[in-house]
């Protein structure tokens, strides 16, 4: 049985335009969805410190410290060994409370090793500043963003980088007409190889950083992946668990060829939000706030990041490790959840029963896009995929209780030493 209970939802109002944001002339060319100073919520006692960034001030280069604030949670600062007379941050101490046993300590092992650095983010943000000069010579008002777990947190090393194209005017472009220019355009450019035209449901270009393993994924107007973006950021930055419990569990569905969603199976998306839903349920004020009410659709694209700064300040009550809350997840999909008649959703806190409704019917696996409240695991369609995926939970569920021991679902020093040989 299901057991996460509807909660509240807390009133958020307000909204504080960052002073001097755009004063500076390399901040027209950059992405304007950088990290807000979170001047709210950064008062609470688990919530990971805000970027030291001044509002005026401007990323020059890559070489520039302000550049390690694009991602202002920055990779390590939490938990690397501080030294001698250094102050240790609250956070610090807060995710070495929660991983005192053999099992938590690989698991932060695996996230201080494969978790996206700054220096990863610099450069997909050289890439992106570049790229979108390029493209302004066909589409002039077009802006691009970076989007995806290259910007909530949740990125790993590997990751690749999705880019959102913003084409804003009255005539509503068609994506595939769009990406097929830009494709035309990108093998012309010198830095940019292999692209690659996808005709999905949300149609994507492919393409890959000339010369390097750096993959892009760009599609046109989607501007729901920028909401979620920050949605995530903002759960995964409120309690210092969640971040190193969704990396483990990415790369454990990658291990076992269920984190794939063009093989039908579970998109990276899916599975964090069904992390998302797991912890919910445990952390009951986790659960208390809605936070897309902070990134609400009627609020303009480049006002998104600031929805962060009305996130109220969270403190969990939970006191599990990170072991713990794995052994959790796990046997919660193997034996608890009840995959056909609920679904999981983030935006209510909640599992709601399945209702008639065609996003759900005949549909093995539902879990609800927080914003266009659709069904983000419908590739998933093959009895076969589903029942693989249940057996997974199932087998490494069991695997796990027995021997309390990562390397008993997933292979930690080969993951490690693979990710390390990547850039
Ligand atoms: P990875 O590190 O594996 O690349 P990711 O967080 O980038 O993980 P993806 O599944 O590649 O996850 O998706 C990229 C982003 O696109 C997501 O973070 C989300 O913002 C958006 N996205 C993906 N699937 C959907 C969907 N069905 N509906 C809305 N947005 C989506
Ligand atoms: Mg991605």
């Amino acid at each position: 049985m299901c057991k996460v209970c509807s909660v509240n939802k807390v009133p958020l109002t307000g909204s504080s335009r960052r002073p001097n944001a755009d004063n500076t002339p390399y901040f027209e060319k950059r992405q304007r969805l950088d990290p807000p100073s979170h001047a709210t919520a950064s008062s609470a006692l688990n919530w990971a410190p805000p970027p030291s960034r001044l509002p005026h001030q401007a990323v020059a280069a890559p070489s520039t410290p302000a550049l390690s604030c694009l991602d202002p949670f920055g990779p390590s600062r939490h938990i690397s060994t501080p030294h001698q007379g250094q102050t240790v941050p609250k956070s610090f101490n807060s995710l070495q409370v929660y991983a005192g046993d053999h099992l938590s300590r690989q698991m932060v092992e695996l996230f201080e090793a494969c978790q996206q650095q700054s220096i990863d983010l610099e450069r997909k943000e050289v890439f992106r500043a570049r790229l979108q000069e390029d493209i302004q010579s066909i589409f002039s008002v077009a802006r691009l963003y970076l989007t995806g777990s290259s910007m909530n947190g949740l990125g790993c090393r590997s990751s690749d980088a999705d880019l959102c194209l913003v084409i804003t005017g009255n005539k509503k472009p068609d994506p595939v007409s769009v990406l097929s220019r830009l494709r035309k355009l990108f093998r012309k450019l010198s830095y940019v190889e292999g692209t690659c035209l996808i005709r999905a449901k949300v149609p994507i270009l492919k393409f890959k950083e000339k010369g390097s393993d750096l993959e892009f994924d760009l599609n046109i107007n989607n501007t729901v992946g920028i909401r979620n973006t920050f949605l995530l950021r903002s759960y995964a930055h409120a309690d210092p668990r969640v971040r190193p419990m969704i990396l483990v569990v990415k790369k454990w569905a990658c291990h076992h060829q269920i984190n794939d969603a063009s093989k039908g199976t579970l998109s990276s998306y899916t599975l964090v939000l069904m992390v998302l839903h797991y912890l919910q349920s445990l952390f009951s004020s986790y659960a208390c706030f809605s936070l897309q009410d902070c990134f609400s659709p009627c609020m303009e694209i480049d006002m998104v990041p600031e929805g962060s700064t009305h996130v109220p300040p969270y403190i969990s009550r939970n006191q599990s490790s990170l072991g713990e809350l794995l052994l959790g997840f796990l046997r919660y999909y193997a034996s608890e959840f009840s995959w056909d008649k609920r679904v999981i959703s983030v935006r209510e806190a909640t599992a709601f029963p399945k209702t008639y409704a065609q996003e759900w019917r005949k549909k093995f696996i539902c879990v609800e896009e927080p914003f266009e409240r659709n069904n983000v695991a419908r590739a998933v369609h093959e009895k076969l995929k589903f029942d693989a995926i249940k057996a997974q939970f199932v087998q490494s569920s069991m695997k796990l209780q027995a021997r309390r021991d990562l390397n008993s679902i997933l292979p930690l020093r080969a993951i490690i030493n693979k990710e390390a040989l990547r850039r």
